[in-house]
This record gives C-alpha cells, sequence and structure tokens, in this order.
C-alpha cells in the first residue's frame, strides 16, 4: 500500500478503535459504589456458605486445620504442592521455639502441559515420581527420624471438600485442569496408590489447600496472620473463623474454638463488572460459567482477556496496520506476564511494548516513518491493559474487604481494633506492581483511613510449603514428643 493510503487507514482506525477503548473502559469501572457492592455481596455469600452445605457460590470449606503452627514443632518434614503452573517438593528441618526453620531444600518443576489433560494415574504418577527423586537425596543437616515414616503436608491447590485433616475429595479441576478420573476421589488415596506403585513408603499427615498452607507458613511466623489470599493463576482466600459462627457444622462447640475456612472464592460472582470479551472468554472456556471471579481477577486470565480485546480492536479498524492477526487470533498467546512487562516500559517510543507485540502477537506496528501512530497504537495497547489490571486488582482488594466485614461482624473490634495481617502469596501480586497498587487503593477506599491503619498485607513467599509441612507436625501420626 502507498503511504498515502496507509494514512487514510490510520486515521480511520482512529476513529473506529476509540469506541472500543471507551466502551470497555465504561464495561470495566469499579467505582466506590461497584467495590462497595462486591464487598458486600463477598460477605453476604460467605454467610450463605457457612449456613449449609451448597448455600452460595462460595464453598465455604471446612479445613479440618483446628490449630495453628505454634513454633514448636520438630522434625523433619516433607511438603507436595501441586499448583497451577508448579510442582513443588521440599523438606524442612524444624527445630522448635528457639531454633525454627533449621534447614530446608525444595525442588520445582513446571508441569507438563500434557499432564493437564492425561489421566489421574499419570499426574499422580509423576508427582511420586518427582518425590521419591527428591526424597533419595535426603542427608546433610536433616536428621532422618528411625521407625517412623516421613510424613508429608500435601498442598493441593484446587477445590477439596476435605473428609478429614488427611483425606479429601476433589470437588473439580480449576485453572485449564482437564486431568480425567480425580473429581469425586480421594486424592490422598489417588497419591498413596501412586506412592505404592514407586515402592514409596511415606505418609500424608495433613491434606490442605494452598491458601490454607499459606496462612499457617504465614502464622508461624506472626500471631496477627488472620487471612490468606492466594492472585497468582488461580485465586482463594482463607480465614480464621470462629466455630460458633458455622451453623452448617451442627455440633456443639466451645465458643472459643477456632478453624480455617477455603472460601474457594474463585468460583463468586455477584455484581461483578463483565464485559462482552469476559462472557466470551468464559464461554470458550473447559468450564463455562464456572470460577467467575477468578476469570476476572486471576493471572491465568488477564492477558487472555486483553488479547480479546486487542483481536476485536484489530478486526474492527486494523489498529495494528495492514499486519496479520493470525497469532493474534490464538487463545492465550498473550500472558499476563506479557502485560506486566508492557505495562513497565518506560521508554519514550514504548519499545518494549513494540516488541512483545511483534514477538508474541506477531503484529508488526507502522514502519518508523510513522512513529507518531505506532506511538499511538501502543499506548492504546498500554491503556487496555491497564484497564483489565486495574479492574482485577481493585475487584480483588473488594475481595478482601468483604472477608474483612464478615469477620469484624462476628467479632467486634477483633480485625480493625488491632493488628490484622492478610498474608498474601501468588506471582500477580509478587510481580505486578500496578496490580497490587490498584488491589491496596481499592483496600484503602473501601475501609478508610481509620480502619486502614491497623490492617497489614504481607507478601508471604512460598509460605504454602512451610505451611503444609508445619502442618503435617501439628498433625503428625506420632505425636509430639520426639
Ligand atoms: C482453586 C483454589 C486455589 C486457587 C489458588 C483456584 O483455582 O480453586 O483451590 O486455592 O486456585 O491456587
Ligand atoms: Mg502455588
Amino acid at each position: 500500500r502507498t503511504m498515502r493510503a496507509r494514512m487514510a487507514v490510520q486515521s480511520s482506525n482512529a476513529i473506529s478503535v476509540a469506541p472500543i477503548l471507551t466502551g470497555l473502559k465504561n464495561d470495566c469501572a469499579t467505582p466506590l459504589p461497584v467495590l462497595r457492592h462486591v464487598a458486600d455481596e463477598m460477605t453476604a455469600d460467605m454467610r450463605a456458605g457457612l449456613a449449609i452445605d451448597g448455600g452460595s457460590e462460595l464453598k465455604m470449606i471446612l479445613s479440618y486445620v483446628d490449630s495453628l503452627p505454634s513454633g514448636n514443632e520438630k522434625g523433619l518434614f516433607y511438603a507436595l504442592d501441586l499448583g497451577g503452573t508448579n510442582f513443588r517438593v521440599l523438606r524442612v528441618q524444624l527445630g522448635g521455639k528457639d531454633e525454627r526453620v533449621i534447614a530446608t531444600e525444595f525442588e520445582q518443576v513446571s508441569i507438563p502441559q500434557e499432564l493437564m489433560f492425561g489421566t489421574s494415574e499419570e499426574l499422580f504418577d509423576f508427582i511420586a515420581n518427582g518425590l521419591a527423586k527428591f526424597a533419595e537425596k535426603e542427608g546433610g543437616k536433616f536428621h532422618i527420624p528411625q521407625g517412623r515414616k516421613r510424613e508429608i503436608g500435601f498442598t493441593f491447590s484446587f477445590p477439596v471438600k476435605q473428609i478429614s485433616i488427611d483425606s479429601g475429595i476433589l470437588i473439580k479441576w480449576t485453572k485449564g485442569f482437564a486431568v480425567s478420573g480425580t473429581a469425586g476421589k480421594d486424592v490422598v488415596a489417588c497419591l498413596n496408590e501412586a506412592m505404592e506403585r514407586r515402592g514409596l513408603d511415606m505418609r500424608v499427615s495433613a491434606l490442605v489447600n494452598d491458601t490454607v498452607g499459606t496462612l499457617a507458613g504465614a502464622r508461624y511466623w506472626d500471631d496477627d496472620v488472620m487471612v490468606a489470599v492466594i492472585l497468582g493463576t488461580g485465586t482463594n482466600a482463607c480465614y480464621v473463623e470462629r466455630m460458633d459462627a458455622i451453623p452448617k457444622l451442627q455440633g456443639h462447640v466451645s465458643p472459643s474454638a477456632r478453624t480455617i475456612i477455603n472460601t474457594e472464592w474463585g468460583a463468586f460472582s455477584k455484581g461483578l463488572p463483565l464485559t462482552k470479551f469476559d462472557k466470551d472468554m468464559d464461554a470458550a472456556s473447559i468450564n463455562p460459567g464456572e470460577q467467575i471471579f477468578e476469570k476476572t481477577i486471576s493471572g491465568m486470565y488477564l492477558g487472555e482477556i486483553v488479547r480479546r480485546v486487542l483481536y476485536k480492536m484489530a478486526e474492527a479498524g486494523a489498529l495494528f496496520g495492514d499486519s496479520n492477526s493470525d497469532k493474534l487470533s490464538k487463545p492465550f498467546v498473550l500472558g499476563t506476564p506479557d502485560l506486566c512487562a508492557m505495562q513497565q516500559d518506560n521508554s519514550e517510543n514504548l519499545e518494549v511494548v513494540g516488541s512483545i507485540l511483534s514477538d508474541v502477537v506477531g503484529v508488526k506496528l507502522y514502519c518508523h516513518c510513522m512513529v507518531k501512530s505506532d506511538l499511538t497504537a501502543r499506548k492504546m495497547v498500554v491503556d487496555v491493559c491497564d484497564t483489565i489490571v486495574k479492574r482485577g486488582g481493585r475487584l480483588a482488594g473488594a475481595g478482601i474487604v468483604g472477608i474483612l466485614h464478615k469477620m469484624e461482624e462476628d467479632s467486634r473490634g477483633l480485625i480493625f481494633g488491632k493488628r490484622t495481617v492478610v498474608a498474601m502469596d501468588g506471582g500477580l501480586y509478587e510481580h505486578y506492581p500496578q496490580y497490587r497498587s490498584y488491589l491496596c487503593d481499592a483496600v484503602t477506599e473501601l475501609l478508610g483511613v481509620e480502619k486502614s491503619k491497623n490492617l497489614v498485607i504481607e507478601h508471604t513467599k512460598d509460605g504454602s510449603g512451610i505451611g503444609a509441612a508445619l502442618l503435617a507436625a501439628t498433625n503428625s501420626k506420632y505425636g509430639h514428643d520426639f
């Protein structure tokens, strides 16, 4: 095409693309009333889920963790962590009150894509095999217990209906997993069978969600930790609840007893500002209609939402000139780390944005003689990223406030009247500064300065592994005296 023709296309693009961006911003807006509504709905759904089983989208799962690590835990313990993208194995030597964590070692591998779509046996064989290889290398600072099996804390980051502290049934897979034959089964039994096949003689003493592991891990160092939130590939939150505030327990409980509730808030959906792009993404997903909050705020999906918006813009007005957008039409080609990299681009011409667009999504912006238009397009792309990330961060903040309100209502003054810590983990919170600050802004806007004063949101890196090992220790089959 001639330059003149290009310029003509470009100026018409500017007109046809702009309304898409404006519409998107409108649909994604999260002013205070929207946040407040989301926080209130979260509180209400929590109550409904605590009242009866199946009473709400929030499962409000009993963790069977009734005592948190005290610091006195001693001995060698293992942890297994099956999350969204990685599989980790860890061993820790606990030294009790004074020595605390004497030594830790861990290994991490990414989960091969094909295992996410394979059979339950394949996945658990992979886990048992990784664990066995790691366990063989035990030595050094680690004291091998005599006459007893190695005990494992198993962090399994999917919705599980716990039956006891060391067993639980997988309700469904999330985060793109579609392993056949696990839903409806006890995942500890699945692991035990795989360990048997591998000739590995270890025992699971605690099965925990990653949020619960994170809470336990953070609590080991800080008594004020009351809530744990994961914002990574997927999202979820758990918190410390009073037993007598859980009607579905239907038991007689001492008024001082506490437990941890795994909310499974990823399934929440009320009052969220959703767009056509979200709805299309959900419809095309392997779990349509499920995990709507997760699909709006977590790392697995933010890049994909942005890709869908950009694709629409490319179609509508050839935002990207005459380059073809074949690659851009491919689901999940744009990852949340790409959005993050683009949002950190401070260069004058947004060079990082340009190179990510050409490398990752295969769109070439206009030739250099058109630097100005290049820049306009690049700025628009960053604007789209920011819109989606802002909505995600702010809604996550509203979710946290929903939990804090629930806790405060049931224990006047015990949340906002003293120091309260929310332990956070996950790549999105850790590595995405804009997301993090949008989240914190929303929390402060909702709570006001006075109430926010005592609230500490703290990053607990990889707390879920140590946390699970600690809970294995707390729930050791061999008692505590060793
Ligand atoms: C799962 C939760 C998990 C969260 C964070 C969600 O998809 O349902 O169980 O805690 O991801 O890993
Ligand atoms: Mg994890």
